[in-house]
């Protein structure tokens, strides 16, 4: 079955479960990771106003760069910019082939696979079952917000580490947004 370009996501589409056993692993230590993430996350929030100083828009490309490897093997990563993946079980919402961010859309087979790519299983099925396993895994319940595609390609965590700053009044003269 042909795909329509628009709903491709980038790269080789996903296809079979083996292939890509270290994205189902992640969903099946969802806890595990939510918990290395939080220290992670608490980490470069202390870290944003030494970031300040030297320049978000410095250490942009490099961090992105690092965020990019460790994601793309951990998650199939697809650097959307907006990361959202402790609200959906581990599971990344850009590998559904519709890039659907609120919940399933009404293909899913019986067999819990996607209707696009009938040997993969469904990322919404996988991010709810990862949610299930998460301290706070009934954020899956949350309604995203749209997409932001001028983020596409850019930190997350920088984007966080900001933005938690910034909320905090930590070091906020030296936390204007980078330059791409
Ligand atoms: S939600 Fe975005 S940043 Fe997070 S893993 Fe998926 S593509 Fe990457």
């Amino acid at each position: 079955m042909r795909v329509p370009a628009a709903f491709e996501p980038a790269g080789k589409p996903p296809r079979t479960r083996g292939r890509f056993a270290l994205r189902f692993w992640s969903v099946r230590h969802a806890r595990l990771l939510e918990a290395i993430y939080a220290g992670f996350e608490r980490g470069l929030v202390r870290l944003a106003p030494w970031f300040g100083r030297i320049g978000w828009g410095r250490i942009e490309r490099p961090v992105a760069a690092i965020e990019r490897i460790a994601k793309g093997a951990l998650f199939d990563c697809r650097m959307c910019g907006a990361c959202i993946l402790s609200s959906t079980g581990m599971s990344c919402p850009m590998n559904c082939p519709k890039n659907l961010r609120n919940g399933p859309c009404g293909g899913v087979r019986g067999n819990g696979n996607c209707e696009v790519y009938p040997e993969m299983p469904c990322v919404w099925v996988e991010a709810w079952n990862g949610s299930r396993t998460m301290r706070a895994g009934d954020r899956i319940g949350e309604v995203q917000p749209p997409v932001d595609h001028r983020l596409k390609g850019m930190s997350s965590w920088l984007r966080v580490a900001r933005e938690k700053s910034l909320a905090a009044g930590q070091g906020a003269a030296s936390l204007a947004q980078p330059r791409r």
